[in-house]
């Protein structure tokens, strides 16, 4: 995908380098007071200081931004802190906003618990329900969050339905689209007004950067970006070049891993130790038909419970040698984890239960590596826990 690796450049480099370089400095020298009074003025159009801005990080902004069809994008340390600026830039006490259920748990957490701290209420809504979402908008309501495909079991909301719902009401739809990547669906085309991405994932993807990034209309990032030159959460110029280093082969890594991921779960989907596979790749998912209408590709990330309990999936987790164990998912290395033992494991079992989270569930998060020696790792695996599969 040439926008990849061209998009939004605007101009050529510092000393003609074909890389854009790290302009790694805190802070922006003026030749002369009188300089700095024109500035001051806003006659001239440049930087004074690293929390406003760093051309490292403005042409990571620029480049997002063409990615997902946007106007502006801004970049921020972490997906959190992307989320969280985002967020508190689009509310204010006595506000209201819906979110989905099955959303990323931080910012459920931050929601839930944080915002109400501040006196903005909101509503739990799952995602798949449009009824649900309708009768949750109140005159108050300014934003709606949602999440596609969610985790771990990659439900794909109607965006398009949702979109124009809040449309008609003055809501703003913020999407975290970091499971699909621009790659495979761009948001804002989709009904979305913002689009924001952890890019410690799929955008980056070496697993070696913590980054977060939101796209969207001039007039809703620059609302953000100035609430970013408030709260501080900026993003390092270095770890913006390792982010434009990562995004020049976004499109060559999610190509592999969508085709990866939907072999391995056309292949698990059959295997007898394999008790149920979610991928919106799948005619299976419940969300497939929903999820061909809006995506190109269904992304790197395959659920699957095994036939066994909870000690044979750790044993069979732990027999593995190609994935390794660990939270997060988009990077080139293979990454697996049993989500009850991870990002589930303060919620209590009953209330787990209750959403699915069964100590069976594998979250298997697709690299880059060969899908034959992927399965073949797999089918050795299992094979280890459950035995050799008969017939
Ligand atoms: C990881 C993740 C986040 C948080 O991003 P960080 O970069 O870890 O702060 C938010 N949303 C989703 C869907 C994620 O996977």
């Amino acid at each position: 995908m040439t926008g990849a690796v061209h998009g939004g450049d605007r101009r050529a480099n510092a000393y003609d380098a074909l890389v854009m370089p790290v302009v790694q400095t805190a802070t922006y020298t003026f030749g002369r007071t009188e300089d700095l009074v024109s500035f001051m003025e806003g006659k001239v159009e440049r930087v004074d200081y690293g929390r406003y801005g760093n051309p490292t990080v403005r042409a990571l902004e620029q480049r997002i931004a063409f990615l997902e069809g946007a106007q502006d994008a801004a970049a921020f340390a972490s997906g959190m802190a992307a989320l969280v600026t985002t967020i508190l830039s689009l509310v204010k006490a006595g506000t209201h906003v819906v979110l989905t259920d099955d959303c990323y748990r931080r910012t459920r957490r931050f929601v839930t618990r944080f915002l109400t701290r501040f006196g903005v209420q909101h509503t739990v809504v799952p995602g798949d329900d449009l009824g649900a979402i309708e009768a949750a908008f109140r005159p108050e309501t300014r934003l709606m969050i949602g999440e596609l495909p969610t985790n771990p079991f990659l439900k794909v909301m109607d965006l398009p339905a949702v979109g124009s719902l809040c449309r008609s009401r003055g809501i703003k739809l913020l999407v975290d689209s970091t499971f699909a990547t621009p790659i495979n669906l761009q948001p804002l085309r989709h009904g979305a007004d913002l689009v924001v991405h952890s890019a410690t994932k799929y955008l980056s993807g070496h697993n070696d950067v913590l980054c977060g990034v939101i796209a969207g209309d001039e007039s809703l990032v620059s609302l953000v970006r100035e609430a970013r030159h408030d709260m501080g959460g900026v993003l390092d110029p270095h770890a913006a070049f390792l982010v434009l280093r990562g995004l020049k082969t976004v499109a060559l890594r999610v190509r592999q891993q969508n085709a990866s991921a939907q072999a391995l779960a056309t292949w698990l989907e059959q295997h007898p130790h394999v008790r149920r596979v979610w991928y919106p790749g799948l005619a299976s998912h419940p969300d497939h038909a929903r999820a061909e209408r809006i995506m190109s590709g269904f992304g790197g990330v395959v659920t699957f419970e095994t036939a066994g309990d909870e000690t044979a999936t750790t044993h069979m987790v732990d027999a593995c040698r190609i994935p390794r164990i660990a939270p997060s998912l988009g990077g080139v290395e293979s990454l697996i984890e049993q989500p009850a033992l991870m990002s589930y494991f303060d919620v209590d079992p009953s209330e787990r239960e209750l959403l699915g989270i069964r100590g069976t569930l594998v979250r298997y998060a697709v690299g880059v590596e060969d899908v034959e020696d992927l399965r073949a790792d797999l089918e050795r695996a299992l094979a280890a826990v459950f035995g050799q599969r008969s017939g």
